[in-house]
């Protein structure tokens, strides 16, 4: 169980708005009160390119540079891969971004499903429908037998072994409810519906608002997967407009120092985020730069994952609908493949908000992580039978990506991409600093492939259909023959293990 008695209790939501921020924690990560997200220079970077064509020799070189070293880019460099209008040059970006994505995950897509825990909100943010106010939402959260519930159908019915848990940020959610709640995700476990045999949740990965120190110190007891934490727009101007000074989320340093303390903690899998919509992606994408840069600078680690959000229709708000910054599906893959270059180590997570078109779309532009059969509303994958059911009222936003998990891997195997549900990485503590270095050099892509194997093989024979199944024994065949070529000495010793899993062991890992 985990230990929650040094954590600050807060019962009455205005009391929790007043006095949750630590104003010592920020401070610490704003040396001489100047901030890492330097808005002068992001704006400087985008005048001066600003529809000027780019020079392609200085496009390749950075290309070359993000490829053979793997580090982070400078802003100044990702500002030259945003001039780039013309589709041969950009084409060229993409292979290599695609080729990056190889080299670091191989040719895996890791899956999940998001799991909301609660609607309860103690912040007013624009464009959001759980905004606190907001009466057309029905506010819930869920107790630990609804959670059950979830958990019955996510690791009982459709297989899966790794979510991003969220909560509201609201004194009914806290650190103590989150722990707890992780707790059960990782103790609840259900029959497959084909083998029979045991599943549970092995990473949960928890999408909230930023924590004081202590309180990710608990969370990391209990054994959280990455933090993720979006910044919704790094514009501090335009942050201020969406998120009132009333409300926790309205401090701008609060959120944006949040990864240092994690980092500080311990917790050292970190994920960033903004929502691309709200403001000008060039700002954003400049920002989120400096932002992985300064925490490689601070801890030598930067961000586990980026995920890529687009703003969304949501319950009771016109902000989606009226913001000048809106992007198209042409842009959103410009974003990926200058994401991929600039932070070559990161993993990519592009949502079940985009639609199955343009998630097919940009497989290839280095992209890592999806998620499918997912239901964002609250106790949604227990009420609704079927899961590509949606409720406005229930959710933060709709979907449009409805594919189910049996679907999404077997199309993924048609484009000969293996569906990985490896959790092994945290657990032999491959996280943080450790992992960043396997990634740089490529040997976190090899160990993560024979584990891709064996949990590909579990979830073959505990979950699929009959048809996922015959196209999934294909691939693993291709795969093995590939590993047995690249680790001859090493192929006798997974193979033990695969056909261990093949009898029906289970979550064996290297
Ligand atoms: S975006 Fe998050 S913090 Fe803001 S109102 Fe919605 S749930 Fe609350």
């Amino acid at each position: 169980m985990a230990d929650c008695s040094k954590i600050r209790k807060f019962k009455d939501p205005a009391d929790y708005v007043k006095r949750f921020v630590i104003r010592e924690e920020i401070d610490k990560y704003l040396p001489g009160g100047r901030h890492f997200i330097d808005e002068g220079k992001i704006a400087r970077l985008i005048s001066e390119t600003d529809g000027k064509p780019a020079d392609p020799v200085k496009v390749r070189e950075i290309i070359a540079k993000s490829e053979s070293t793997c580090e982070t880019l400078t802003p100044e460099e990702t500002a030259v891969l945003m001039q780039v209008t013309d589709p041969a040059l950009f084409e060229e970006m993409r292979a290599a971004a695609d080729r990056i994505k190889k080299k670091v995950y191989d040719n895996r897509i890791v899956v999940f499903a998001p799991l909301y825990m609660s609607n309860l909100c103690v912040n007013g943010c624009r464009y959001c429908g759980f905004r606190e106010g907001n009466a057309a939402q029905k506010r819930r959260v869920l107790t630990m037998d609804e959670l059950g519930e979830e958990l019955d159908v996510l690791a009982g019915r459709i297989g899966h072994k790794r979510l991003i848990a969220v909560y509201g940020e609201h004194p009914s959610t806290s650190t103590e409810y989150i722990a707890e709640t992780i707790e059960k995700c990782y103790s609840h476990a259900v029959p497959a519906p084909r083998s029979g045999r045991k599943n549970a949740i092995r990473r949960v990965n928890v999408n909230a608002a930023p924590l004081p120190v202590e309180d990710l110190r608990v969370l990391r007891s209990v054994g959280i997967g990455t933090f993720q934490v979006f910044q919704e727009t790094y514009n501090r101007k335009l942050y201020e407009q969406m998120h009132p000074s009333w409300s926790v989320k309205g401090d701008y340093d609060w959120r944006t120092t949040c990864f240092h303390r994690c980092l500080e903690a311990g917790v050292d899998d970190v994920g960033l985020g903004v929502l691309y919509g709200l403001c000008d992606w060039r700002f954003e994408l400049l920002a989120t730069v400096m932002h992985a840069r300064d925490l490689e600078r601070w801890f030598n680690i930067g961000p586990h994952t980026l995920s890529f959000p687009r703003l969304e229709p949501a319950s009771g708000t016109k902000v989606p609908e009226e913001s000048p910054w809106l992007i198209d599906d042409a842009t959103f893959a410009r974003i990926l493949v200058i994401a991929r270059l600039s932070v070559p180590y990161t993993g990519m997570i592009v949502t079940a908000r985009e639609s199955a078109a343009s998630r097919n779309h940009v497989l290839d532009h280095g992209m890592t992580q999806l998620d499918c059969s997912s239901n964002i509303a609250i106790k949604g994958y227990s009420d609704f039978a079927n899961e590509a059911h949606q409720e406005k009222e229930r959710q933060q936003f709709m979907l449009g990506d409805n594919r189910s998990l049996d679907e999404m891997v077997r199309y993924l195997a048609s484009r000969d991409t293996i569906t990985s549900f490896c959790t092994a990485g945290y657990r032999c503590g491959r996280t943080g600093g450790c992992i960043m270095d396997a990634l740089k050099t490529g040997r976190e892509g090899k160990f993560c492939k024979i584990n891709a194997v064996l949990t590909f093989r579990e979830w073959l024979d505990d979950f699929a259909s009959d048809e996922t199944r015959k196209i999934g024994d294909v691939l693993i065949e291709k795969e093995l023959a590939g590993i047995k070529e690249w680790l001859p000495k090493f192929y006798p010793t997974v193979m033990k293990q695969y056909e261990a899993t093949c009898r029906g062991e289970r979550d064996l890992f290297f």
